[in-house]
């Protein structure tokens, strides 16, 4: 059977790479090819942004009801075509196993809706004037065309969150997705695209970061690059945006900590541990990589985090049962194991795991006190990788959370209100959890963090404020040349 090949989507046609060069996509489970994407260069950015800059006139000069419209009807056709549409891309692109797949739907539906809700709540403001014939007004305007380079790990509704609330506040977008999970952007893109929001707004161009990423970012026609990726392209995104002058959000990599205290269940307390880093083969930003257990409770607890990584059902991506599938490249897999691997050699206790299953999934792994200055301690392993290390107070336990130079997300398990406030307030994080594991989402929350993890707050309202500028525009109510 002939590939599929897949072309971009430029002002809402369907047009080959200026080159003509393919680039294939293959499916993690198994290394088939998948199809075949336009590879996008220089000439494909020049098109998308010029476009992108006429749907930019076009969008923005819509009643707020128009498009507040749109938004909700792209949310209305993946809720009812969702898994007709986007499930097997998802499942065959990006390895995911089926749950996650329709917990990706389902969420993209949600942050539609709240991307809808934001575009009547563009508010300005008014401030008193010490002159008294003088009113002053504030406006919140949108930025115009809007960059998104977007990540392979939660291809749809990572996506879906970055173009939706620009959108929402007016901008247009020009979408450079993962090389790993281009077809699941495109199936979104037309999703945006059939529900009404004008064919020049939205832009795809798929290729690989080195050749089209760069060149969008460094067009002179952007107004703003919002990078969801690893901390290395957000250091090299952020550094030439600043070259321009340009706003940049950049929601980058993580090392998120998990504290558990000594007053918990540590049957209970390894289950969502378990949760927080196994989840997609721990392939998530906020996956809590790094547990500080406190000593009462580390025996009896690793026992039951390693019961709970060897229970993990690894089977068919389309079985309900199946907890996660490979990781996303060979490349993936290497660095997982070399963390591993330098770890162990260096005095770190191998738990369970550190091997292959099968292809390119790896076996849930929990390794106990690596050192300090170990890949697996210090750098993101995006893969089924959980730390242990010990300590013997709640200090400790933050100092411990602490000693990292991400600040995502951190998780902490106490049933004791002012040691988990005191957790909360002392981790150096965007977000903390307490009671429940380090990888959480809410549409409206406020998601980014500190340190090298990025620049930055995305969902719902604080999306409104990264995607929009503010104009002070005052009034004279008398004749000042008198
Ligand atoms: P990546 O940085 O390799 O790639 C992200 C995107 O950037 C891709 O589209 C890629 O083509 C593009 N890119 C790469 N180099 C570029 C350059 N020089 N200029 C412009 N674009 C470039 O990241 P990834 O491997 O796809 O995704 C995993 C990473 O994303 C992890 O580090 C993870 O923690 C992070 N992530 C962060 C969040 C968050 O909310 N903070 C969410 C999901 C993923």
């Amino acid at each position: 059977m002939a590939v599929q090949q897949h072309q971009l989507i430029i002002g809402g046609c369907r047009r080959a790479a200026s080159s003509g060069a393919l680039f294939d996509v293959l499916a993690p489970a198994d290394g088939r090819l998948l199809a075949q994407v336009a590879r996008g260069g220089a000439d494909d950015v020049e098109l998308a942004v010029s476009a992108a800059r006429q749907g930019y006139q076009q969008w923005s000069a819509l009643a707020p009801g128009r498009r507040e419209a749109a938004l909700l009807r792209a949310a209305d056709i993946i809720a009812a075509e969702g898994e007709a549409r986007l499930l097997d891309n998802l499942i065959d692109e990006s390895g995911s196993v089926i749950t996650k797949a329709r917990h990706e739907i389902a969420y993209t539906v949600d942050l539609l809706r709240t991307a809808a809700g934001e575009v009547r709540r563009l508010y300005g403001d008014t401030f008193p004037n010490d002159r008294p014939q003088r009113v002053s007004m504030v406006f919140r305007e949108p930025l115009g065309v809007v960059a998104i380079i977007s990540p392979y790990n939660a291809p749809l509704s990572l996506l879906a969150k970055m173009v939706a609330f620009p959108l929402a506040a007016g901008n247009s977008v020009v979408i450079k997705p993962s090389e790993e999970t281009p077809l699941t952007a495109l199936a979104f893109a037309e999703v945006l695209l059939a529900a009404g929001i004008p064919a020049a707004a939205v832009s795809v161009i798929t290729g690989y970061g080195a050749e089209c990423g760069e060149r969008l970012v460094a067009h002179a026609d952007i107004d703003c690059v919002a990078l969801t990726g690893s901390t290395r392209t957000g250091v090299a995104v952020g550094g030439e945006s600043m070259k321009h002058m340009r706003r940049c959000q950049l929601e980058l990599g993580g090392k998120s900590a998990m504290l558990v205290l000594r007053d918990v269940d540590p049957a209970s307390a390894a289950g969502i541990a378990a949760q927080g880093i196994f989840t997609h083969g721990g392939q998530i930003c906020m996956a809590n990589s790094r547990i500080v257990v406190e000593r009462p409770l580390a025996a009896p607890f690793i026992a039951a985090l390693k019961a709970a990584a060897e229970a993990i059902f690894l089977g068919d991506l389309r079985d309900e049962r199946s907890g996660y599938g490979p990781l996303i490249n060979q490349r993936a897999v290497d660095k997982v194991l070399a963390h591993v691997r330098q770890a162990v050699a260096a005095g770190a206790e191998l738990v369970t795991g550190g091997d292959i299953v099968a292809g390119l999934t790896v076996r849930p792994t929990v390794l106990l006190n690596p050192a300090r200055n170990s890949g697996v301690w210090r750098e993101e392993s995006f893969g089924p990788v959980v730390s242990v290390v010990v300590v013997d107070s709640l200090e400790e336990a933050i100092a411990v959370a602490n000693d990292s130079e991400y600040g995502l997300s951190a998780a902490v398990l106490t049933h004791n209100i002012q040691w988990g406030f005191r957790a909360a307030r002392g981790i150096r994080a965007g977000s903390v959890h307490i009671g429940m594991h380090a990888f959480q989402s809410n549409a409206i929350a406020p998601i980014g963090g500190f340190g090298m993890s990025g620049i930055g707050r995305s969902g719902g309202k604080y999306s409104t404020e990264e995607f929009t500028e503010l104009k002070w525009v005052s009034v004279a109510l008398e004749d000042e040349g008198k």
